[in-house]
């Protein structure tokens, strides 16, 4: 992909969104997608344009089908186009398989895999040739955890990365997905103080050259960055863990 292009970032307010609009905004416009913090998002549109970029924020709960749609179009009438899309907006409700609701489990399910899907889905037709679509997985789609509802989000979107690859292939669309392990932010926060509860040790026998597992959500936006300028990645789950987990 070239530059000067523009990207759409779901919950892009904070955490790893943020830090991804951020580093994008360097060499790209960049649409920032939020559901509740219009005043974080505002926040962020500021920081891009103190960047060069042009930058906007847009109001949309992922989980909903038709705002994610008026967005996308909203993003392509105020860029006049879109070029790519990175589908990072996503929760835990961390939860043991027998403890979780039919709620909670429809509400991870729709956030992380329905919103991916539904933003790709209105996103690809303005997409050209030379576009991407990224979607920021975790390490818990690829090896599991104990809150089955997450993983099983994330390895659906490993599932959608690979078809949308196939797919959009042909098209001249590059599409891909970045892993994480635990990224030092409010969603990872949540994580560790459940896997506590549940005194849960099992990832005590990994080796690594790291002081810590958990990186800076700069790690996980210098992916996205290495991903939408590298022509030759596509169909990829790109593992971002420290060594938590080799493949
Ligand atoms: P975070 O909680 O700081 O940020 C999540 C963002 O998603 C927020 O801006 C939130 O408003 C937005 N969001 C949530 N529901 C939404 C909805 N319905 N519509 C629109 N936006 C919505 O968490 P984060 O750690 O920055 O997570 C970002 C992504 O990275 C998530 O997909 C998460 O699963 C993934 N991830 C995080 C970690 C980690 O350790 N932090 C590890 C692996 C993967």
């Amino acid at each position: 992909m070239c530059n000067a292009t523009t990207v759409l970032v779901t919950g892009a307010s904070r955490g790893i969104g943020r830090a991804i609009a951020l580093r994008l905004a360097e060499t790209n416009d960049v649409a920032v997608n939020y559901f509740r913090s219009a005043d974080a998002a505002r926040e962020v549109v500021r920081e891009a344009e103190a960047k060069g970029a042009t930058a906007s924020a847009f109001r949309a709960d992922v989980r909903d089908s038709d705002a994610v749609t008026s967005m996308v179009d909203d993003v392509v009438r105020t860029f006049d186009g879109l070029d790519a899309v990175v589908n990072n907006a996503g929760i835990v409700r961390p939860s043991r398989a027998t403890e979780i609701t039919d709620e909670q489990w429809q509400d991870v399910m729709e956030t992380n895999l329905g919103g991916a899907f539904y933003t790709a889905r209105a996103a690809i037709p303005h997409i050209s040739p030379g576009g991407d679509v990224v979607n920021v997985s975790s390490i818990g789609g690829t090896g599991g955890t104990v809150d089955a509802s997450y993983a099983a989000s994330k390895a659906g979107l490993h599932g959608l990365t690979r078809s949308l690859a196939r797919e959009l292939g042909p098209d001249g669309v590059q599409v891909n997905a970045i892993a994480p392990g635990p990224v030092e932010t409010d969603l990872n926060d949540d994580i560790v103080s459940y896997l506590e509860d549940i005194d849960f040790r099992g990832h005590e026998n990994v080796d690594t050259h790291l002081p810590t597992y958990a990186c800076d959500p700069e790690a996980i936006a210098h992916t996205v960055e290495y991903v939408l300028e590298n022509d030759f990645v596509h169909g990829e789950i790109v593992n971002v863990n420290g060594g938590m987990q080799f493949r």
